[in-house]
């Protein structure tokens, strides 16, 4: 796609600061934050009797002295105190909304309030995400998922309030194929915010409706992804397909924020950035081990410290989530806050152990997936009659693939995914109806290995 010129500043000067000049935004915003939450009886406790804010000189010096935070910690404090905790920074009459993690790590979901201005925040960043995007005042957008108590659906609708754009809830419409048609017959101008699984299956969808979109829905022109890592010629594909620049967001209930800006998810066949909205939100990418902050071009677990959030603040929280930090300056919108590559975020626990290696599920997609030639695939790791770990790529290829092609594809896959992950796995062919349909996540990795392992136990026995 032919790539902006244009600026777009929605927020203003706080999009020209320097780097120098954001640290400094960012330490003042933190110490206020620090001086209302140290009394709070949850923060109180970790940050020790007798804190001072104002001792804090560096945010180096704040991530030395102030411990890191998790789920578990928060859900067991919720438990204490329901429904919000003790870590609730306002009165309870002050909470003007809840909302309710979406729980994908099977632990429990946190809880959490808002107040009208925090409300009013996360339009605010809502509205600079859809600017960045090119989405202007009176543009129609499309939220993909029901309205609720999930952030996600919410945000898109106050992001449109915001910016003033008027805010289609496509959520309740009972399948795919419906929801494309209100596309259509509302002439959408951005969605929000597809997983690149969904976008793949109303992809499909739109393919077996014969569906042109640049022909059919011409005023459609951004579509931002969230919740999954894609490979960067998948995202052309889709550009070409539907005719739109992709964008991409990061977000999470508990204050995470970051987007990509005017250059959207891909730009000359290189990956785009998201910019940290650093403004409201101090981003720390570290080493999920020792707990370092790793270099730009590193990759590590997002922590993040809500800078103004009023109601249920958080403070180093770990996010789980598996990040690339870029370079603050490397993206050419000018724009210089904490960077991360779009397309990549994924979950630290996405991890799998196999034959010894750790194995990213994600670079394997990024080989599979980045062939032109293949349409999907699912992984399945087990073990075989003599006891050998194995992993089984099946191959799905696109429709007009020749059998030739298909036949030398497999062993360059092989080789390439094993040159990347210093595993060897099997690779063949399966037709694409055979493999099972995904909605909203894609399920592509499938573990036999404990189910095997228990049924030898009992074969044997023991
Ligand atoms: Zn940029």
């Amino acid at each position: 796609m032919e790539k902006p010129v244009e600026r777009r500043r929605f927020l203003g000067k706080v999009e020209e600061l320097s780097r120098a000049e954001l640290d400094d935004l960012q330490l003042r915003r933190l110490r206020k934050q620090l001086a209302r939450v140290k009394d709070v009886p949850f923060f109180a406790h970790r940050l020790g009797k007798d804190f001072e804010p104002d001792r804090i000189t560096s945010l180096r010096q704040f991530a030395d002295v102030v411990p890191t935070v998790e789920k578990a910690d928060l859900l067991a404090d919720q438990e204490a105190e329901p429904p919000f905790g003790t870590r609730l920074t306002v009165p309870a009459d002050d909470v003007a909304r809840f909302e309710i993690t979406s729980g994908t790590s099977g632990l429990g979901q946190e809880t959490y309030g808002l107040t009208w201005a925090d409300m009013e925040t996360i339009g605010t960043m809502g509205a600079w995400t859809f600017a960045m995007a090119g989405v202007v005042p009176g543009d129609r957008v499309a939220v993909t998922l029901p309205l609720g108590y999930l952030q996600g659906p919410w945000g898109g609708d106050w992001a449109s309030r915001s910016l003033g754009c008027a805010v289609y809830h496509l959520g309740l419409a009972p399948d795919s194929a419906t929801k494309l048609r209100y596309m259509q017959r509302f002439a959408i101008n951005g969605l929000y915010t597809p997983t690149p699984t969904y976008l793949m299956r109303l992809t499909r969808i739109a393919e077996g409706m014969g569906l042109e979109p640049r022909r059919d829905l011409p005023e459609f022109k951004t579509a931002w992804l969230a919740g999954e890592a894609y490979p960067v010629v998948w995202a052309e594909r889709m550009e070409e397909f539907w005719g739109v620049r992709l964008c991409e967001t990061y977000g999470s209930t508990q204050g995470a924020f970051a987007a990509t800006c005017e250059y959207g998810v891909v730009s000359d066949g290189e990956r785009g950035v998201m910019h940290n909205a650093d403004w409201n939100v101090l981003l720390e990418v570290v080493d999920p081990i020792t707990g370092e902050p790793v270099a730009e071009g590193e990759t590590g677990e997002a922590l993040i410290t809500t800078l103004v959030r009023q109601a249920s603040p958080v403070l180093r929280f770990r996010t789980k989530d598996r990040v690339r930090l870029v370079p603050h300056d490397g993206c050419p919108c000018g724009r210089r806050t904490i960077a991360l590559e779009a397309g990549t975020i994924g979950r630290l626990d996405d991890m799998i152990k196999v034959k010894g290696m750790n194995v990213w599920p994600a670079a394997v997609e990024s080989i599979v997936l980045g062939d032109q030639r293949v349409e999907e695939y699912v992984a399945e790791v087990g073990i075989d009659d003599r006891g050998h770990e194995y992993v089984h790529l099946k191959v799905a290829f696109r429709a007009g693939v020749p059998t030739d092609d298909r036949t030398t594809a497999l062993p360059e896959l092989a080789k390439k995914v094993r040159a990347i992950t210093n595993v060897s796995m099997d690779t063949t062919e399966i037709d694409a109806q055979d493999l099972p349909t995904f909605e909203y996540k894609a399920k592509r990795w499938y573990d036999r290995r404990a189910d095997q392992l228990s049924a030898t136990l009992v074969g044997g026995g023991r």
